[in-house]
């Protein structure tokens, strides 16, 4: 493995004193994570000051979008520990992403080394304040200075890293969702499966739509049939109907989501009944109308959980537990942010303490 070389910042920024105004994404730690690809391999790993990049105006990825990126999170514990959660899914994913656009594959050990490294540099940025942590965004794009529509041969792999608030200032709050009937995120064979940023400015549109009539976020439908739910904005999606959990079956639209895997894995281990499987909103209605619609939430990295108070599918309004947090999306909640948090003990392996 390539040495990893540091370069420390001779001008430390200012942390911010309020933590309850931190936001999301906003500012950004003394460091970051930088490797460079040209002629046929990555080299250079290393960790320098943040600041801006030295890119060309034909710099590929800005024309047609050769990138990938990850999000993830390091936490503070009660027991003052710094801990990833399954930072090893998060690479393995990113490469995953690589393939489907044609980037080259990192090495991911060489990633997370890298990623250790940096959290422990600029562990001071890592927040104390319960639920806020420290959000991190590795990132790879095409670089190659050409305009030809073809494979970029240069490219940055880069990590930053931005201290974040709670997601949840005001408490675990149910969402108000949105059915998008009209335009689709992601088809079979597309590349709805990887995190990569074009997905997301073709969701844009719908996401501004949903706003504008008071809705949170967008659920997606199946590109083709517009029939089958696939998953909301950044999370991916779970209803609990009568005794059993449900949540769309990965078909190569859909993101597999780390928070999906580990909630599912989870469930399993508590003995609850969990299908991946095909669901339309048809089904939803039926359950609610016999009662059976118990609990509907989201899940990704920036939430963990995000319960679901209310849908909204054309005409059709579904009201979900009364608008209230459900059971199991609470125990979810508390039990994977208190294995971050250090505040419940990590029976699966999952976290990683970094310092
Ligand atoms: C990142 C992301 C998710 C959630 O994935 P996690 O690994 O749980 O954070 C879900 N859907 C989309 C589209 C995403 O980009």
């Amino acid at each position: 493995m390539e040495e990893i070389k540091v370069q420390l910042t001779t001008t430390p920024k200012q942390k911010p004193a309020d933590e309850s105004k931190l936001g999301f994404g906003k500012i950004f730690t003394d460091h970051m994570f930088v490797m460079d690809y040209t002629d046929g391999h990555w080299h250079d790993p290393r960790i320098v000051p943040y600041g801006p990049l030295d890119l060309t105006p034909a710099c590929m990825c800005l024309h047609y979008s050769q990138e990938v990126f990850e999000g993830m999170k390091a936490y503070r514990g009660v027991d003052g520990k710094i801990r990833l959660f399954r930072p090893e899914q998060n690479f393995a994913r990113l490469n995953s992403s690589n393939d489907r656009l044609s980037i080259p594959l990192i090495d991911e050990e060489l990633a997370e080394k890298a990623l250790e490294m940096l959290v422990d540099i600029d562990s001071d940025w890592v927040p104390h304040t319960d639920g806020a942590s420290l959000y991190i965004r590795p990132f790879i794009i095409g670089t190659e200075d050409a305009l030809g529509a073809h494979t970029s041969t240069e490219y940055k792999f880069i990590i930053i890293m931005s201290p974040s608030g709670s997601y949840y200032a005001g408490g675990l709050a149910p969402v108000k969702i949105y059915v998008e009937t009209k335009y689709v995120r992601a088809v079979i064979g597309g590349t709805g499966y990887a995190k990569t940023g074009g997905n997301y400015a073709a969701s844009l549109k719908a996401q501004d739509i949903a706003a504008e009539q008071g809705y949170s976020q967008v659920l997606w439908l199946d590109g083709v049939e517009r029939k089958y739910i696939e998953e909301v904005g950044a999370m991916n999606v779970f209803f609990v109907l009568g005794d059993e959990i449900v949540t769309p079956m990965l078909r190569g639209s859909i993101l597999p989501g780390i928070t999906r895997k580990s909630v599912i894995e989870v469930l399993k281990h508590m003995g609850y009944k969990v299908s991946e499987r095909l669901i339309t909103v048809e089904e939803l209605i039926e359950a609610n109308a016999k009662g059976e619609f118990k609990e509907m939430f989201g899940t990704g990295t920036a939430a963990v959980i995000s319960p679901v108070g209310e849908l909204k599918c054309g005409d059709t309004i579904i009201p979900i537990n009364n608008g209230k947090i459900g059971e199991i999306s609470q125990m979810l909640y508390d039990k994977i942010t208190g294995m971050q948090f250090g505040k419940i003990p990590d029976e699966f392996g999952w976290t990683v303490v970094v310092k």
